[in-house]
């Protein structure tokens, strides 16, 4: 039995829909490979307790329809100290796993690429993007996003019926941590006038002068999609306010972006990109991010995906202006 006959799925970071989905695909897909697969539970400090526990085809069935993590997570600061790194890799050495399959986002894949240099190649990294954010750089999307957007938008549907019947301005704040691509999409899918990102600074003044012209032309009500890495909602709506003389109401959608049954296109992203990490394990090839490029499947360096920041489409974001008149 080579080293890579056994892996070690883990979902550190935040979780998102579909990440379910996915660990049942690369349990299922490994069994096709001769892989075994053991599933560490509660992220990195699970790893670091070594909280692991074998997976077999039937420790995962019933999952693909629910949202969370059946392994759990974790926030573990402890991961961060380069000691820790050596103890984890050490742990899974001694577990015999050859690689790490790491369903999760940015800080869960940046602590694989860690381990795996710190077990000087015994074992690899072998990452599948999932993040309600869609905010890793080298793939379009990421599991759990577009349920994600799609829990967003019909949570601004609702909010609209109430801002049209008492012609109020609306800001909704979207997650989407240091990133806009939520907010942008959530504003693009749901004719929102306004949207505010971390990556593309406007003045509030700004937008109380638009919105005085837009209630000039004749529109009623007004919603402002604010990603929470832009700033303080409440802050703004009340800036926003002073400055127009309209009252502004603020709606948070907070955790119900993360959670719920994740839609069929997240289960089916689940299902390919796992297909893909095991097979890049079974063909040793590791440290590598699965990705998704202009509509297919494919893989780059970790290190790629690491050094780079994830650009915000400017193109998406004119056009929320100009539709949105
Ligand atoms: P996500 O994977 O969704 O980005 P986090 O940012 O919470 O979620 O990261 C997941 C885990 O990875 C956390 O336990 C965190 O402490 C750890 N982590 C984040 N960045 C690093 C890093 N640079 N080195 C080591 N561990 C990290």
């Amino acid at each position: 039995m080579t080293k890579n006959k056994r892996i070690a799925v883990i979902t550190p970071g935040g979780d998102a829909p579909g990440m379910n989905a996915a660990i049942r695909a690369v349990v299922r897909a490994s069994l096709d490979e001769k892989i075994e697969t053991l599933g560490v539970r509660r992220g990195y400090a699970g790893l670091l307790e070594n909280d692991i526990i074998a997976l077999g085809a039937r420790s995962v069935s019933g999952i693909i329809h629910r949202g969370g993590t059946i392994l759990k997570s974790s926030r573990c600061p402890e991961i961060k100290k380069e000691s820790a790194i050596i103890r984890a890799a050490g742990i899974l050495k001694s577990r015999g796993v050859g690689a790490l399959v790491v369903i999760g986002g940015d800080g869960s894949i940046r602590a694989a690429s860690r381990i795996s240099s710190a077990s000087l190649g015994a074992v690899g990294a072998v990452c599948l993007p999932a993040s309600i954010d869609n905010d890793i750089f080298g793939t379009d999307e990421t599991i759990g996003y577009d349920t994600a957007l799609d829990t967003a938008v019909d949570a601004v549907d609702k909010i609209r019926d109430t801002a049209v019947s008492f012609e109020r301005i609306f800001v909704v704040e979207v997650m989407g941590r240091e990133h806009g691509y939520l907010a942008l999409d959530t504003a693009l899918a749901t004719g929102a006038e306004f949207v505010i990102v971390p990556e593309i600074k406007i003045p509030v003044t700004r937008i109380s002068v638009e919105i005085k012209k837009e209630k000039s032309r004749g529109k009623t009500s007004v919603i402002v999609i604010f990603a929470e890495g832009a700033g303080n909602a409440h802050n703004f709506a009340r800036e926003l306010s002073r400055l127009s003389g309209y009252e502004v109401r603020v709606s948070s959608l907070g955790y119900i972006q993360r959670g719920g049954a994740p839609s069929g296109r997240t289960r089916i992203l689940a299902a390919t990109f796992a297909e893909r990490a095991v097979k890049l394990v079974a063909a040793g090839r590791l440290n590598r991010l699965v990705a998704l490029k202009d509509g297919a499947i494919c893989d780059i360096p970790l290190s790629k995906s690491l050094a780079r920041e994830k650009p915000v489409d400017r193109r998406l974001y004119r056009l929320v202006g100009s539709l949105g008149r």
